[in-house]
């Protein structure tokens, strides 16, 4: 979809040009765990005896006050400050443009060097969607996907990377710096309260990174968002699931979309690799899963693809024993797309039919659709990829 209304206005951060990128000349400390920040620490030459103490200051400047540089860390001496700031930076990824839709939603281009050329950056997108009650942060986990769902926009593009743990806590840190959100704000309230693994990029084909950095943001001593309040999405990678909840424990939802594997192959191709059945096992063998814990299922609405009633009859009867809810997301049109989004009266047919069998049923209101933030729609680099490139990657993801 074309933006509805022109969002100059609400340009906060301009977009600079790829060509001004400069890679970071020093690692940044954002992402390491407390063993790594440690052995670091003894690289600079502090003496074992005082690294415990030292990583314990250093955690709570890093992620709990949100330092952005080492000067500000005023409790941890000045000679270690300075060897600290020879060797490290704090940097997260830089913010190369920010855009505000009309409805508050608020998303940033984060530039990130380029695995191999140190002279190429890569982009990835994060959006932050402010609610009367939360506010909630949509995490990238790779640049673009492998996966090419047929109806994702992520899934068109051609660049393709892992996001490091420091990368994925980077967006978090970002977000805090940018909308004044670190513990000492003169209120004392949060603006980001909930997390969702729903950017760009499969979470559970970036499985280590993406947990060791939800293990830092669930950390209590430094940014603190509960597990509870943290989701992950996931299209399906079943041998990962039961891992996540065992290693990562957070909240779960699976992108479902479709109630039969014939036409969920075609809207999900890893559905080939990994069938309802085996990924509806999976949920029922998810740990910590109860009616307080609630596994949700994402199903995007398609006209006259999967909107049917017997769709939701047969949706219904395959949930039967998970501890579920279900999802209902308007699907978000993006430039080039065939699909069409289900018009509103068979999304609430749909979504009463669910709501009449016992189960949640919420309509997910789309945000963000004028700055091209919504579910699916984000996409850092416009060039498309070609159907024999669509069909290698998609090749490439079913042989991992
Ligand atoms: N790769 C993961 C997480 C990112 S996508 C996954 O697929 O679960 C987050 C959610 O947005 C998924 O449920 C995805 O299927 C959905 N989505 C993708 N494209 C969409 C679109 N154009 N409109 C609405 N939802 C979309
Ligand atoms: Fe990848 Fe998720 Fe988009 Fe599918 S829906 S292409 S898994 S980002």
């Amino acid at each position: 979809m074309q933006p509805t209304t022109e969002p100059r206005d609400a340009i906060l951060v301009e977009k600079t040009p790829l060509e001004t990128y400069v890679p970071p000349a020093k690692p940044s400390l954002i992402g390491l765990s407390r063993t790594e920040l440690a052995d670091r620490l003894g690289e600079i030459g502090v003496q074992p005896s005082q690294r415990k103490m030292r990583v314990q200051q250093l955690w709570h400047w890093l992620y709990f006050r949100g330092a952005q540089s080492f000067d500000d860390m005023t409790s941890i001496s000045k000679g270690i400050r300075a060897e600290l700031a020879q060797a490290f930076t704090v940097d997260r990824p830089e913010v190369v443009a920010e855009q505000i839709s009309n409805d508050g939603t608020r998303k940033w281009l984060l530039r990130l060097p380029s695995g191999d050329d140190v002279q190429k950056a890569h982009e990835v997108e994060c959006v932050y969607i402010p609610e009367t009650d939360r506010g909630t942060l949509c995490v990238s986990s790779q640049v673009g996907c492998t996966l090419n769902c047929s109806f994702c926009h992520t899934g068109t593009q051609r660049l393709v990377r892992n996001l490091t743990a420091g990368e994925i806590v980077g967006q978090i840190m970002v977000a805090r710096d940018r909308l004044n959100d670190w513990a000492d704000r003169e209120d004392g309230t949060r603006r980001v309260t909930n997390i969702v693994m729903m950017g760009m990029g499969e979470p559970l084909y970036n499985f280590d990174a993406v947990r060791d950095a939800l293990l830092i943001v669930g950390d209590n001593e430094g940014i603190g968002i509960s597990r509870r309040r943290i989701t992950l999405s996931t299209s399906g990678v079943v041998p990962n699931i039961v891992r996540a909840g065992e290693e990562i424990g957070v909240m779960l939802a699976i992108s479902l979309h479709a109630v039969r594997d014939e036409l969920r192959n075609e809207l999900v191709p890893l559905n080939r690799k990994y069938p309802i059945k085996e990924l509806l096992q999976a949920c029922r063998d998810y740990p910590g899963a109860s009616n307080a814990r609630r596994i949700t299922f994402e199903y995007v609405m398609l006209k006259g693809v999967n909107d049917s009633l017997d769709d939701a009859k047969l949706l219904v009867k395959l949930l039967k024993g998970i501890h579920a809810k279900i999802n209902l997301i308007p699907f978000n049109p993006w430039p080039g797309t065939a699909y069409e989004c289900s018009d509103w009266d068979q999304i609430e047919k749909f979504s009463e039919y669910i709501f009449n069998a016992g189960y949640s049923s919420p309509v997910r209101t789309p945000r963000g659709r004028d700055i091209l933030a919504a579910c699916g729609q984000l996409k850092s680099e416009t060039e498309k990829l070609s159907v024999r490139e669509r069909q290698a990657l998609r090749a490439m993801a079913m042989t991992d």
